[in-house]
């Protein structure tokens, strides 16, 4: 492999999105539609500052790791955010249609619907569903290289709800 696009971040665990090379951050990041996804590696991030993540817990990596979450979770290094939020002011905030996001994961809960039904009767595909219902940012927190840290925006559903959710989803063996 070689270096990330967006970073410059040279490593042999670097991925690969369309015809792109991307690190482990700004794959994370990466906008799904591919009109978003070049205006998202046309704005560089300088990789040394993403180290904070890839590092190791070490206590000297720590404030700059959370000064770097805290970044991500105002949306600076997204540049699309999550269904449910808008970026305003490089912040993460409430988007007017925030309320649709619970109602999804209450309808999922709570009644028989499938989730292929669901993401037709929401205008989702399947995927794009499943990533939503999983969306740790929907809580307040915000997910990287499998560990959960706490963000700064605004959460806008209750960690109950979405832990309910994430049980129904396991037991369905949705992944
Ligand atoms: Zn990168």
């Amino acid at each position: 492999m070689s270096k990330c696009t967006k970073c410059g971040h040279d490593s042999e665990k670097n991925h690969k999105k369309n015809d792109f090379i991307l690190c482990d951050v700004c794959f994370y990041f990466a906008p799904e539609e591919n009109d978003e996804l070049e205006q998202y590696l046309k704005e560089k991030v300088d990789g040394s500052l993403l180290k904070t993540f890839r590092r190791k817990e070490n206590p000297a990596g720590k404030r700059q790791k959370r000064a770097m979450i805290k970044k991500a979770s105002q949306g600076k290094l997204m540049s699309r955010a999550p269904f449910g939020y808008k970026i305003e002011n490089k912040q993460l905030v409430p988007a007017e249609n925030y309320r649709e996001v619970e109602e999804l994961f209450e309808e999922f809960l709570g009644t028989k619907i499938s989730l292929t039904q669901l993401a037709k009767k929401h205008n989702f595909s399947v995927n794009g569903l499943k990533k939503i219902l999983k969306n740790f940012t929907y809580i307040g927190k915000i997910k990287f290289n499998n560990q959960i840290h706490n963000g700064t925006h605004q959460p806008i559903i209750s960690s109950t709800l979405f832990n309910h959710v994430q049980n129904k989803l396991e037991k369905l063996k949705i992944r």
